[in-house]
């Protein structure tokens, strides 16, 4: 079969497509033929080798794909035929074939296509994970979704939306606040003009937001304690370098400031996230959106186009 490989670190040019011998499903593990592969930005910061978590080489990288089971080892709770969609596999998913831990894959909801559901495993969890595990939202609390726009950003609207938080989201340019209008966020701000967050402010009657989900941490933290509420919180989800911060302003409101990461859900907590997920995919609540598409063998520009600014949902990658 076909399959990304990265022999060094380094730009988007180190993704090559090769032949490499295929996966089997061992006892507990489910093979699937990929339909459909997402790529997140995560990505990216691992074949560079900038990333916390450096792989040994030669890597496929990958986390989020759909596909169709072609087989299931002993114990596995799926059979040949099956539409899945998987969060990690066992030698990464920019191929044409994947293995995986039975728990790391999960029923295709009906409604939703293969490019659908390649986009749910990093972006959905993430969202979710960010609103109710770390942040506590509270039905009738304002979210700000500080970089609504992306992956993340489009699964926290869908998701506070629907748990009955008031949102204000961020884009960039017209071109991104009209796309947040067409989303269902009546309340959406330009991130690039300057005097938007004093327009969040303005928003909630110089309350601020109880709390803000933050895709941008190094060049938005500061202001994000400036306009939160009293007793408010912040996550931080993305963050691309280091800031300065006021850390009287957490003392003053009793903010709290919280980091998350995907990478530290429990197993428990995977199984009760993707549960809670299906219903809103089945209820129609939750609908990943699609944008670019690339063949595999175009891993590259699919590796340029997730890090350049304006992508109006998710990319996927066609095996
Ligand atoms: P994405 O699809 O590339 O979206 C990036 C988002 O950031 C877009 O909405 C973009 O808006 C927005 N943005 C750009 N400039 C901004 C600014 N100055 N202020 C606020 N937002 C700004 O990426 P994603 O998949 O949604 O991921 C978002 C971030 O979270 C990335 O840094 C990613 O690495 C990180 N992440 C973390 C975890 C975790 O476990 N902590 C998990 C998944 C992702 P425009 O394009 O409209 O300008």
């Amino acid at each position: 079969m076909k399959a990304i490989i990265v022999e060094k670190f380094g730009g988007p040019e180190v993704l090559r497509l090769k032949e490499v011998p295929e996966p089997k499903a061992r006892s507990g593990q489910v093979l699937v033929a990929l339909k459909a592969i997402g790529v997140n930005p995560v990505d990216t910061y691992i074949r560079a080798g900038t990333y916390a978590r450096k792989p040994e080489l030669p890597w496929t990288p990958g986390t989020d794909a759909a596909g169709i089971v072609e087989a299931a080892g002993a114990g596995a709770p799926f059979k040949t035929g099956d539409r899945v969609y998987l969060y990690g596999a066992l030698g990464g998913v920019y191929a044409e074939k994947a293995a995986a831990e039975a728990a790391r894959v999960f029923p295709l909801p009906k409604a939703l296509s293969f490019e659908q559901g390649a986009a749910i495993g990093v972006p959905y969890a993430t969202a979710h994970r960010a609103l109710f595990h770390r942040g506590g939202a509270r039905q009738g609390e304002t979210v700000l979704i500080h970089g609504a726009s992306g992956g993340v950003g489009v699964a926290a609207v869908q998701l506070a939306l629907s748990a009955g938080l008031s949102v204000i989201g961020t884009a960039g340019g017209e071109e991104g606040v009209a796309f947040l209008n067409s989303i269902g966020v009546a309340r959406a701000l330009d991130h690039r003009k300057p005097g938007c967050m004093d327009e969040v402010l303005e928003l909630t009657g110089g309350e601020g937001p109880q709390l803000v989900i933050e895709m941008l941490a190094n060049v938005n933290l500061a202001e994000d304690l400036r306009v939160a509420a009293r007793g408010g919180r912040v996550v931080v989800v993305g963050s691309r370098g280091t800031a300065t911060i006021d850390p009287r302003l957490t003392m003053t409101k009793d903010l709290a400031v919280l980091g998350m990461s995907l990478w530290n859900m429990t197993e428990a907590e995977l199984k009760s996230t993707h549960a809670d997920l299906a219903q809103g995919f089945s209820s129609g609540a939750l609908k990943p959106l699609i944008g670019a598409k690339f063949p595999l063998a175009e891993a590259a520009k699919a590796h340029s186009a997730v890090l350049a600014p304006g992508a109006r949902g998710k990319i996927v990658l066609l095996p």
